[in-house]
């Protein structure tokens, strides 16, 4: 099995889920005791959050592509970057290391296009879902047309993010909100739902929407476990 570096703590709650899905995922396919050979490596968030918002991209590049060195240093064979929001500097953590970067998007547009899907939602982060970074490549590599909500939705969403899931906090009214934005986005002829952030599958579940849910977090896992078992790179 190969070693995955794991660059996490954006936020730790959803670190947490990559950690279990990582694992299981391994246990899975492998069976008894074995799990995910890792390296984990977890920032504080609130640091990186104020950088975010000061759109310091040029420092957070500069601190993902260290981590991405170090984790590479450490013995990893390959690395990813645990939340959506955060592949805004990929190119910089990419041409820092040797090894190859897991990217998240990459392995949700394999999954679109297994899926046959040709128009999504996205729900994510203000970052994700307004910058291009996150949608082109969605756009090229998966050939989809990208819906994202109205303006307004798109701030109570980026808001629900920061202020409660990255806290622990998983509200009955901020799940009502999420159901009724993918309905409106349904209606506008979305055929799947990306769950664009880390954090929003432990808010929003298939049970709670008639369209297919392409959750960012646990696609990412299974594209890694896949790598990570592989004999030759995926
Ligand atoms: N984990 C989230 C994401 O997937 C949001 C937190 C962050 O900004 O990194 O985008």
């Amino acid at each position: 099995m190969k070693t995955l570096g794991v660059i996490g703590g954006m936020s730790w709650e959803s670190t947490v889920s990559y950690y279990q899905k990582l694992n299981q995922g391994v246990r899975n396919q492998m069976g008894g005791l074995h799990s995910a050979s890792l390296l984990l490596s977890s920032y504080d968030f609130a640091d990186i959050e104020q950088l975010q918002v000061a759109q310091n991209w040029k420092a957070l590049g500069e601190r993902l592509a260290d981590t991405a060195r170090t984790l590479e240093q450490a013995g990893a064979e390959g690395v990813l970057i645990a939340t959506n929001t955060m592949h805004k500097v990929a190119d910089e953590v990419e041409s820092a290391i040797k090894i190859p970067l897991l990217h998240i998007a990459d392995a949700t547009a394999r999954r679109l296009q297994n899926q046959g899907i040709k128009r999504v939602a996205l729900l994510g982060t203000i970052f994700t879902m307004q910058m291009d970074f996150y949608k082109e490549r969605l756009r090229q590599k998966a050939e989809v047309d990208v819906l994202v909500p109205s303006q307004d939705q798109q701030l109570e969403v980026n808001r629900i993010i920061y202020e409660e899931l990255c806290q622990g906090k998983t509200l009955a009214e901020s799940q009502s909100f999420y159901r009724k934005v993918i309905e409106e986005l349904g209606e506008q002829g979305a055929e799947g739902v990306i769950l664009g952030c880390t954090e929003i599958g432990l808010l929003i579940q298939p049970e709670h929407t008639h369209l297919p849910l392409f959750d960012t977090t646990e696609i990412h896992c299974k594209d890694a476990v896949t790598w990570m078992l592989a004999t030759s790179c995926i």
